[in-house]
């Protein structure tokens, strides 16, 4: 087999090694999950709502475990899933290079194995942290090699039940809407995926000329020579802020809450196989303690991004600043803070994102009945930093064991356990499993043993009856003779 030069020896060799690896694995599995029949048509196993890393890593582990009748939706176009090569701004990943990400455990599906391939070496070792869009190109090839049932420009519109079990999806594709049956759904939808961008109400109900969030496509174009306001501390808010600079921007103005920028990343910190698989076995207590802890502290942005804004003169932090007020002022903004008046031509609002099903059409049909911890959790006092219950943690999904919805307490409702939500909210349930790189495969992995499990128990009145009537000899009668005792 051809092995790895110092300067690389192409992707076309690691695509022989890859496949012949798979093979070594028997990879993808023998297809084993009993057909479903329905007049209205072809019902798939699984349906993954999302093709970003997530879905990806989701599609994968389904192929290796044998459910290969299924099929990624996303509504983005091939290769702008996500927001590697849409909204990220950053130049490189915050991540170090050697985490092994979607990989599925597969060593040659690793970022590391394509970027030696194809730059070899020598270029691996000279690399720091992964240029943005080359994370995007190794996460394209990833779908590719593997063969992925991918399908763009798809848009889930609505999830909804069928007789049978099934779950029925409306998608839009190409103008025209359709519908599919599923046996179950896997929500890969993203960070924002229960929800939305959050702004707070003061920049929110500007009119859309003077305000964007750091999610939105911005053309900084427009905004050369303006003043920019950015709200927020976080990676986002110093990527926009940076951009916006680079662009030509007459000043940026960066807006913190905080009295000072968050310097410590606690959860990744500790970070360990320990707690990857053995988070989610926590009793509920010790988990809200975990990320009440975690989100308190914030994340901070990585130093290359801050250093990237600092090094502009016409940027200037402004800390424990807080917008009490704004009001218009000519054609741009007057902005009241707790440290002064400041006018502006734009703010972009780097505030995150929040659960809130009113913003997923797709869920619709069961947004009242899927069960949050605060329908069901008080955390201790002792867990509740500076005395308040975290809105952020009372609004996750309480999950069961596969990522799969929960009813609320009292409500009747079978279809929820066949919708499984492995995105970023799942995190008070399941741990970091399901949105960062580090551990998507582990994340993927629980998903998909969980979804075999409830298949074959599902059908085991199935398996049972292969079983009887499985016939087929392994002896012919004809190996021994049965001779006397005595
Ligand atoms: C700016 C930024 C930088 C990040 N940098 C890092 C980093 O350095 N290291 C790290 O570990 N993590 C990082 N993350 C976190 C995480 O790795 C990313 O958010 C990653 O994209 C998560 O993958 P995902 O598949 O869960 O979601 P996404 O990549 O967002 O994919 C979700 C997909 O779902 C599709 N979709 C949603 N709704 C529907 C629908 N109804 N119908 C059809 N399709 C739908 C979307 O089009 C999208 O393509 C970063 C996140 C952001 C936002």
């Amino acid at each position: 087999m051809d092995s790895v030069t110092d300067t690389g020896c192409g992707i076309e060799t690691l695509n022989r090694r890859v496949r012949q690896e798979l093979q070594w694995l028997e990879f993808p599995a023998k297809s084993w999950v009993p057909e479903r029949k329905h007049p209205d048509g072809k019902v798939y196993d699984v349906i993954v709502i999302g093709g970003g890393m997530a879905g990806l890593t989701a599609s994968g582990t389904l192929k290796r475990y044998g459910v290969l009748n299924h099929v990624v939706y996303d509504m983005a176009p091939r290769d702008r899933e996500g927001p590697w090569a849409t909204y990220a701004r950053m130049d490189t990943l915050r991540s170090p290079k050697t985490l092994t990400g979607p990989c599925l455990g597969i060593p040659v599906l690793t970022f590391r194995a394509w970027y030696e391939h194809r730059f070899g070496t020598q270029a691996w070792e000279a690399l720091g942290l992964i240029p943005r869009m080359l994370w995007m190109e190794y996460l394209v090839w990833f779908r590719d090699v593997l063969e992925l049932p991918v399908e763009n420009d798809v848009r889930v519109q609505k999830i909804d039940t069928a007789d049978q079990g099934l779950l029925r999806l409306s998608i839009l594709h190409n103008g025209k809407t359709e519908e599919v049956l599923t046996r179950k759904v896997v929500l890969a939808t993203g960070r924002d995926g229960l929800g939305g961008a959050y702004m707070p109400d003061v920049i929110r109900t500007l009119p859309k000329r003077l305000r964007a969030h750091s999610a939105d496509i911005i053309d900084f174009e427009v905004l050369r020579g303006k003043r920019i306001v950015v709200i927020g501390a976080g990676a986002s808010a110093m990527d926009n802020a940076a951009t916006a600079l680079e662009q030509g921007a007459a000043r940026v103005d960066i807006l913190i809450r905080r009295k000072d920028i968050p310097r410590v990343n606690k959860f990744t910190g500790i970070g360990s196989q320990g707690v990857v698989q053995g988070f989610v076995n926590l009793p509920d207590e010790w988990k809200w303690r975990f990320l009440d802890a975690t989100l308190s502290a914030q994340t901070p942005p990585p130093r290359p991004s801050v250093l990237r804004v600092s090094q502009h003169p016409n940027a200037f932090f402004h800390l424990d600043c807080q917008i009490e007020e704004i009001t218009a002022e000519g054609e741009g903004l007057e902005l009241t803070t707790s440290r002064g008046v400041l006018e502006t031509d734009f703010i972009i609002a780097a505030t995150g994102f929040n659960v809130d099903l009113s913003k997923r059409p797709e869920l619709q049909v069961f947004s009242d009945r899927i069960r949050f911890w605060k329908d069901r959790f008080v955390p201790a006092p002792d867990n509740c930093r500076n005395g308040v219950i975290n809105s952020e943690l009372a609004n996750s999904p309480d999950l069961g064991s596969a990522f799969e919805f929960q009813p609320k307490v009292d409500v009747i409702c079978p279809d929820l356990r066949n919708i499984h939500c492995f995105c970023f909210p799942a995190t008070l349930s399941h741990g970091k499993v399901s949105g960062d790189i580090p551990a998507i495969s582990d994340g993927a992995d629980r998903l998909v043993k969980g979804i075999v499990s409830h298949f074959f128990t599902e059908d085991c009145d199935i398996h049972f009856r292969n079983l009887e009537q499985f016939e087929t000899p392994e002896l012919l009668g004809d190996e021994w003779h049965d001779t006397p005792v005595s």
